[in-house]
C-alpha cells in the first residue's frame, strides 16, 4: 500500500490528504520516500545546487511570534539595523564569491522607509543579481514599489496552514492577511516562496498534510521547511525541538507533489543535526543559503539558538561529497519560468 502511494506520488505528483497522512504516519518506508524525492529532484531540477547569499539586515521586529527569538517581547537581544553602505558591502562580498542571488531578510519592522528600501534595491540590482526579499507582511502598494525597483522574489512562510494553530503562535498577526499577502505577491509577478515549521506544539500530522496541499494550492515557486527549534527566551522555551526526519519527510513529499520548484536544505535542519542539510539535499532539496551578514551582527539574528552557518569556502567540497555541483546562476524556479514564459 505505502509503496504504491510512493509510486503514485512519483508518477502523478498528486496525492490526496488521506494518502499524505498515511505516508507521514508510517515510518517504515521513509527511505523509499527520500529516494523517490531525490530521484524526482534529479529528473526535474538536475544535480546542481543553487547557492543564495543571505544578508540579515535588521533584527528589529514588531511581531511577537511565540517561537522566535526576534519577537518584540524579547528584551534580551541586541537589536541592529545595517545601513545602506554596510548592506552593499555584504552584497559586494557575495558577488566577489560569484553569487547571483541576494536574499535580503529582516524582522517585520518599519526601520527602512519604502523609498529608502527601493533605493537600496536599485543599487543592489546594479550588481546584476536576482534579488529576494524576506521582510514580512506589507501592503500591496509597498510590494508593488519593491517590484518596480527591481525585486524579483519574495519569501513569506505561512509557518502553518492550520488557522487555529496560526492564531496561537502569532498573537500579533492575522492568518487571512498573510494569505492575502502571498496572493498579492503572486499577482504582482514575484517568484514566491512559502513554507512551514515542523514540530510546533499542538501541530498534528493532518495539519502537516494540509501544509503540503497548501503549497500546491498557492502554486509556490519555492518552499522552505524547518524543524521547530526551541528558543530559551520565548514562551516555547520548554517545548521539545521538532523531529528532523519528520521535517525532511514533509520536504520530500513536497518535492514529490511540486517537482519543479526550488527547495532549500534549511539551516534549521543543519542546526538540529550535523549533516542535516546534506540529508535534505539527498531527499529532494536543491538550494542552500549561505550567510553573508557581517560577523559583528550574524549572532544577533537569533531566531533560534546556535544557528548553524554553512561556510562559503567549504560548501563546494561538501556538495561534491554527495555528487552534487555548485551552480552559480540566478537559479529561477522552473515553475515560475513556465508560468511567465
Ligand atoms: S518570525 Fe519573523 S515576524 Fe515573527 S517575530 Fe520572528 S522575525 Fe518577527
Amino acid at each position: 500500500m505505502m509503496k504504491e502511494l510512493i509510486e503514485k506520488a512519483k508518477n502523478t505528483h498528486s496525492l490526496d490528504k488521506n494518502e499524505i497522512i498515511s505516508l507521514l504516519s508510517c515510518n517504515d518506508y521513509d527511505e523509499e520516500i527520500f529516494t523517490a524525492a531525490d530521484c524526482i529532484r534529479e529528473k526535474y531540477v538536475g544535480n546542481e545546487v543553487y547557492l543564495r547569499a543571505l544578508i540579515e539586515f535588521s533584527n528589529a521586529c514588531l511581531k511577537d511570534c511565540k517561537y522566535c527569538g526576534l519577537r518584540c517581547s524579547n528584551n534580551n537581544i541586541k537589536r541592529y539595523n545595517l545601513d545602506e553602505n554596510e548592506i552593499l558591502n555584504c552584497v559586494e562580498n557575495a558577488v566577489e564569491f560569484g553569487y547571483k542571488t541576494i536574499v535580503l531578510q529582516s524582522g517585520e519592522n518599519n526601520a527602512y522607509s519604502v523609498s529608502k528600501l527601493c533605493k537600496l534595491i536599485q543599487k543592489i540590482k546594479e550588481f546584476d543579481v536576482a534579488l529576494t526579499l524576506s521582510i514580512g507582511e506589507k501592503s500591496i502598494e509597498e510590494y508593488k514599489s519593491y517590484k518596480a525597483a527591481g525585486a524579483d522574489r519574495f519569501l513569506l512562510r505561512i509557518e502553518t496552514s492550520d488557522e487555529n494553530l496560526y492564531k496561537q503562535m502569532h498573537p500579533k498577526s492575522d492568518y487571512k492577511n498573510r494569505i492575502n499577502c502571498l496572493k498579492n505577491l503572486k499577482t504582482l509577478g514575484y517568484e514566491i516562496g512559502t513554507g512551514c515549521l515542523v514540530g510546533l506544539p499542538n501541530q498534528s500530522i493532518e495539519s502537516l498534510a494540509d501544509d503540503i496541499l497548501f503549497f500546491k494550492e498557492i502554486e509556490s515557486d519555492m518552499v522552505g521547511i524547518g524543524p521547530f527549534i526551541s528558543h530559551p527566551q520565548t514562551p516555547l522555551s520548554c517545548t521539545p525541538n521538532g523531529d528532523l526526519v519528520l521535517a525532511v519527510k514533509v520536504m520530500a513529499l513536497t518535492r514529490l507533489l511540486l517537482p519543479n520548484i526550488n527547495i532549500p536544505a534549511t539551516t534549521a535542519m543543519e542546526t538540529l543535526a550535523k549533516n542535516g542539510q546534506l540529508f535534505a539535499l539527498q531527499s529532494g532539496a536543491n538550494v542552500v543559503m549561505i550567510n553573508f551578514t557581517t560577523d559583528d551582527f550574524k549572532n544577533d539574528y537569533n531566531i533560534y539558538p546556535n544557528k548553524s552557518s554553512a561556510n562559503p569556502l567549504s560548501i563546494a567540497e561538501n556538495l561534491e561529497s554527495i555528487n552534487r555541483l555548485v551552480k552559480m546562476s540566478r537559479g529561477n524556479s522552473l515553475s515560475w519560468e513556465k508560468k511567465n514564459k
